[in-house]
């Protein structure tokens, strides 16, 4: 399936600055992870650790810019569609958004025909 690069530089592009300076400053010290209680249920898997999740979305997106392929929107896509409900209860000292990260993650994929799948368990 075709990857429309440019809408999704743009959506990049629109938040580059608040998102780039969140993606640094995380110090992966996941003092987050015990506020998100989809990663205690899931048996503290690391996979849904808040940090985790947007290092593999927003950071591959920003990471690979042009260079991303329908196969990594697709993993992108099951975590913030899979990993994620937005829940806003992910508390990071350094003050970085998570679930706005999640968003813009959700927005881009929808953008490329990537949707949550209700069919899977
Ligand atoms: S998002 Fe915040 S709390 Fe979570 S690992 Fe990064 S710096 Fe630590
Ligand atoms: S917004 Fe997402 S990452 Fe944050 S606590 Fe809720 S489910 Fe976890």
């Amino acid at each position: 399936m075709k990857v429309n690069t440019s809408e999704i530089v743009a959506l990049l592009n629109a938040e580059k600055p608040k998102m780039k300076l969140w993606l640094k400053v995380c110090a992966h010290c996941s003092l987050c992870a015990e506020s998100c209680f989809l990663y205690t249920v899931k048996d503290r898997d690391p996979r849904y650790m808040p940090s985790y999740k947007v290092i593999h979305s927003i950071g591959t997106l920003y990471r690979k810019k042009r260079r991303i392929s329908h196969q990594d929107l697709e993993t992108i896509g099951d975590i913030v569609w899979n990993r994620c409900v937005l829940c806003t209860r992910c508390y990071c000292p350094f003050g970085i958004d998570i679930p706005a990260m999640i968003t813009l993650g959700r927005k881009i994929c929808r953008t490329q025909n990537i949707y949550r799948r209700y069919d899977e368990k």
